[in-house]
């Protein structure tokens, strides 16, 4: 699965080059030129990451930052800052406002690349084996098997896949149709309501190990998996 990654910039070259590497790197780019066009893109479809630069036009990307760890949606998606030299006095803010990482300007897009893949590393719980490891369960993914403690757990292909998606995105809202297009791939004929059928039939299958509880339903929204239950 590609992450996808938003890039919220002003400057096109910027924007252009990060996007390059991106795609280069086997990742999706999605770019916004401010705060505005940038919540309009997460609100189409959450990413996995944000790359947000501190000097915007109209809303700062600081700002943008608080805003986003107050909404439901986009609480948890992982925020690197890019930030000029000059601005690092400014961290504290950052790291208030809940940004993950830092980039000083002029950077490399390897440095960038590397940045990036260790932040989606650290808040997702894959170290890159495929092995993912959350509350009591653990996936094992080059073998597509998931087992809670010790015990394999039997899990169908559509579950599995759900699981999958909900351990390294965890603590995350994500509406039915978001869960479609990432799990089924986007199908157009698949409708909402399959989603509720699958989430049902995940929370069964946890049910033995009393594990139910993680697979969530958010009124209004969506589902969430978390290990806070
Ligand atoms: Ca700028």
């Amino acid at each position: 699965m590609h992450k996808r990654i938003l890039i919220v910039e002003d400057e096109a070259s910027i924007r252009d080059m990060v996007s390059f590497a991106l795609r280069k790197a086997d990742m999706e780019a999605i770019a916004a030129a401010d705060a505005r066009a940038a919540q309009i893109a997460i609100a189409e479809q959450v990413p996995d990451l944000i790359l947000l630069d501190w000097m915007l036009p109209g809303m700062s990307g600081l700002d943008l930052a608080r805003r986003l760890r107050k909404e439901e949606l986009s609480r948890e998606i992982p925020i690197i800052m890019l930030t000029a030299r000059g601005e690092e006095m400014d961290r504290v803010n950052g790291l208030e406002a809940g940004v993950d990482d830092y980039v000083v300007k002029p950077f490399s897009t390897r440095e960038l690349i590397a940045r990036i893949k260790a932040v989606l590393r650290r808040s997702q719980g894959d170290d890159g084996s495929g092995m993912v490891e959350l509350g009591g369960l653990r996936i094992d993914g080059p073998a597509h098997r998931v087992f809670a403690g010790e015990e394999p757990v039997p899990i169908g292909p559509t579950e599995y896949r759900l699981l999958y998606f909900f351990m390294t995105h965890a603590e995350r809202v994500y509406t039915r149709a978001q869960l479609l297009d990432h799990v089924w791939g986007g199908s157009v004929y698949v409708e909402e309501r399959t989603v509720d059928v699958h989430i049902r039939r995940l929370r069964k299958t946890l049910e033995p190990w009393q594990l139910d509880a993680m697979v969530q339903t958010v009124r209004g929204s969506g589902y969430r998996f978390s290990a806070n239950t």
